[in-house]
């Protein structure tokens, strides 16, 4: 079995990332993941903090959050980074990280993120005079009155227009965005007919749910190429066109760039001399398999992939390498009922703790494992649920660790 130079422990995210960042250093890079991870999820906007300038706010952080660690140059480095690598896929984000930009919820409130797919990007919203907003036949999970009544609350000087579109995409049958998206990628006409009806003109915008098909912008492109007015894309209820966009523009980088990526792997254990890893098991029992490797990087995603478990309260696991997990302790610290409310959340801020150098510390801050680096959700002591994090935190620690 070849050494890996690097062998990354999870797809998701953070774990595609890191995969990208190694790979970009010409290092032999392995993943090895099972699932989907969150990506398919997820709105396809990378929040970094839910400030206005989340590269100011980074300074005020306490010293054990993982920003802090990571450094405002890296964090920055690392934005500009993935905006590259989605555009080489055709999946075109804007911003930066000391700036905010609006999307439309599905809903029709705005939320801000500071790294966000050109087709989301609401900005130009406030110059329009007239927004349209689309109401696809049979689309399941897509209110369009509710949308309208909630966006004219932030733009009450605007004309809005409710558009009904049969598109007749599943033969009238109730569809999800994920199904309209495959359809419509390839068959982008279909959606261009509808559209040109309602004459909107570069004075209007027109909003539509996320199902500009599944590949980078090229559906966009196309529908926009017969069209006058503005199209933006709105956020949906899983799974989300815009969250697998993201995840397939990253795949085709580690195809493209050789990295070697093992599915359904789910990692059991690893192995360690010292304070060296030295290599990592899958499988069980007659199927187990040796991935000797010269660097570890943990992207299994925390509790909600699994990368951290609790089966009793109080004594939260990290099963591969048994790495001491951070907790805020008591059960009246561990969550709130509002879960996007504004009080933090505390099961969220659960995880690893590391040094600048994202390797795993016990309590006294004392390195565990000089080659094992921990990245995205396993972090501890960030509620990325409050702070409005995940994506920067993910992206930004695993640039990081793929750069050490
Ligand atoms: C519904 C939803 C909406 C979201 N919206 C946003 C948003 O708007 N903005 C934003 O910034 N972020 C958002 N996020 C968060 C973001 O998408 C990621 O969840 C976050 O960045 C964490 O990524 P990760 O790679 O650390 O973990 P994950 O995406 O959870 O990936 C972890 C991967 O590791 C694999 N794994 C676990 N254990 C093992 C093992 N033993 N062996 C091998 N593989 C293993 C898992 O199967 C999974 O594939 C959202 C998340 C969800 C769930």
């Amino acid at each position: 079995m070849k050494i890996s130079d690097v062998i990354i422990i999870g797809g998701g995210l953070a774990g595609l990332m890191a995969a990208s960042v190694a790979a970009n250093r010409r290092q032999k890079v392995t993943v090895l993941t099972y699932g989907s991870g969150s990506l398919p999820l997820a709105s396809g906007a990378i929040d970094f903090l839910n400030t206005e300038s989340p590269e100011a706010a980074i300074k005020n952080l306490p010293a054990h959050h993982p920003y802090k660690k990571i450094g405002v140059k890296n964090i920055d480095t690392a934005a500009k980074f993935f905006c590259h690598i989605t555009s080489q896929a055709n999946l075109i984000y804007n911003g930066k990280i000391s700036a905010q930009i609006p999307i439309v919820t599905a809903v029709g409130t705005l939320k801000y993120s500071s790294l966000v797919p050109e087709s989301m990007n609401a900005t130009k919203l406030k110059s329009k005079k007239k927004i349209f907003v689309a109401n696809v036949k049979g689309l399941k999970d897509f209110y369009a009155s509710m949308l309208v009544d909630n966006l004219k609350k932030y733009f009450p000087d605007k004309t809005f227009e409710i558009a009904p579109l049969d598109l007749n995409l599943m033969g009238g049958r109730d569809i999800t965005c994920l199904s309209a998206a495959q359809i419509l990628t390839g068959n982008e006409k279909i959606l261009a007919d509808g559209l040109k009806k309602l004459n909107a003109t570069e004075d209007d915008a027109i909003i539509i749910p996320p199902i500009l098909g599944l590949e980078g912008n090229i559906s966009r492109a196309e529908v926009k190429s017969q069209i006058r007015a503005d199209i933006i894309e709105t956020t949906c209820l899983p799974p989300s066109p815009p969250g697998i966009r993201l995840q397939r523009a990253l795949m085709k980088y580690l195809q493209k760039s050789g990295v070697r990526f093992h599915e359904n792997s789910k990692v059991i254990h690893g192995t360690a001399e010292g304070k060296k890893i030295t290599g990592v098991i899958i499988g069980s029992g007659i199927r187990e398999k040796f991935f000797p490797a010269k660097k570890i990087i943990l992207a299994t995603g925390g509790f909600y992939s699994g990368g951290l478990t609790m089966r009793e309260f109080d004594n939260p696991k990290e099963p591969i390498f048994d790495l001491p997990v951070f907790f805020p302790t008591g059960a009246e610290n561990w969550s709130n009922e509002n879960l996007f409310g504004d009080k933090p959340q505390g099961f969220s801020m659960t995880g690893i703790f590391t040094n600048d150098n994202l390797n795993p510390v016990d309590e006294n801050g004392k390195v565990l494992y000089e080659n094992l680096h921990v990245i995205g959700a396993n972090l501890g002591g960030v509620d990325f649920i409050h702070e409005h994090s995940a994506g920067g935190v993910a992206i930004s620690s695993a640039h990081k660790a793929a750069m050490i």
